[in-house]
């Protein structure tokens, strides 16, 4: 059950009340991520440009922090958020009950795709003094492994299942949320922390320059395989000179952000909330660095496996992107 206040602000009691249109209030909440991730600029700005509308739409947005995409596909499907921002991975399996956090009844088949977003890499960064080169290098050292309901932490184990690891390989892997961890690892709590995030953000930036520190490739024949078998995958690189430390091209793997909502919240909803996006398109690409390379067409139609929301398909036909 989708739970989201409606009143009607024009009171249907009010003496002398004539013509005028009833205007229904109705709020949304997105879920995004931690402070210093890039997710909570995605949700912070789809609620500016929707909350620009209020007066017409009747619509009021707000986007709090989470703990990320496991957290928030389970928050829609409990009726405690409308729509929320999730890895294009976590959108599959939480879709196809197919990983450990959405097996049996917690699989979310009513989950629909409203867009993708910017790419996330999964990055790994390391402090210098640890001298690690590769992931294999992480063996036996303190790793924070991701918060519970973050896309990192899920990523992560799949990672770890594919090398045939587990989390005993680490001396130590804490599961600080994002806006801990760069602390942690400039205090020497923590060898190297784990974040699947766009680029350039706050938080890579401040784990880099509070301590010497480089980014870590995420390759071979393991990563390769994962790249080959599932679509939701794909090879990622981090540009050299992006971060201090860091002079020349990381190899990693990466999924793309998406915006999910369920198949319960209503067609109009939807579309507002996309129109009120894609109509100020310019408008949302200058909110975030991660977002510059941002094509809607190809939002529509890359990284998302569960089946569009009918609200977000309506106002792609009209535009003439999707049949
Ligand atoms: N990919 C992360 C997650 O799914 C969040 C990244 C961000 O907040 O930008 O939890």
């Amino acid at each position: 059950m989708i739970r989201y206040a409606s009143v009607l602000l024009t009171s249907a009691f009010a003496l002398g009340a004539t013509a005028a249109a009833a205007q229904e209030e109705r709020f949304i909440t997105i879920g995004t991520g931690g402070q210093t991730g890039v997710y909570y600029v995605v949700g912070q700005s789809i609620c500016r440009l929707v909350n620009r509308d209020t007066e017409t739409t009747g619509i009021k947005c707000t986007a709090p922090s989470t703990g990320g995409s496991v957290a928030n596909v389970n928050a829609i499907k409990s009726g405690d958020m409308t729509m929320g921002v999730a890895q294009s991975d976590i959108q599959y399996h939480a879709y196809n009950g197919s990983s450990p956090e959405f097996e049996g009844d917690m699989k979310f088949d009513n989950l629909r795709a409203v867009f993708s977003v910017h790419p996330e890499p999964f990055t790994v960064v390391a402090r210098k003094d640890a001298n690690i080169a590769s992931f294999d290098d992480l063996k036996g050292k303190r790793v924070n492994v991701g918060n519970p309901g973050s896309g990192q932490l899920a990523t992560m184990e799949v990672v770890l299942g594919a090398k045939g690891w587990s989390m005993s390989d680490f001396s130590l892997a804490s599961q600080l949320k994002p806006a801990e961890q760069s602390a942690a690892l400039g205090d020497n709590k923590v060898d190297a922390i784990i974040y699947t995030v766009g680029h350039p953000n706050g938080s890579i930036q401040e784990a880099t320059s509070t301590v010497e520190a480089n980014l870590v490739p995420v390759e071979g024949p393991e990563i390769d395989k994962l790249v080959e078998e599932n679509a939701y995958y794909a090879k990622a690189t981090i540009p050299g000179g992006m971060y201090a430390g860091t002079d020349t091209d990381t190899n990693t793997f990466g999924v793309k952000a998406t915006f999910v909502t369920s198949a319960d919240v209503p067609e109009d909803l939807v579309y507002e909330v996309v129109k009120a996006v894609f109509d100020n398109f310019d408008r949302f690409k200058g909110l975030h660095p991660a977002f510059e390379n941002l094509e809607p067409e190809a939002m529509v139609t890359e990284g998302n496996s569960a089946p569009l929301h009918p609200g977000a398909e309506k106002y792609y036909k009209e535009k003439g992107w999707i049949q």
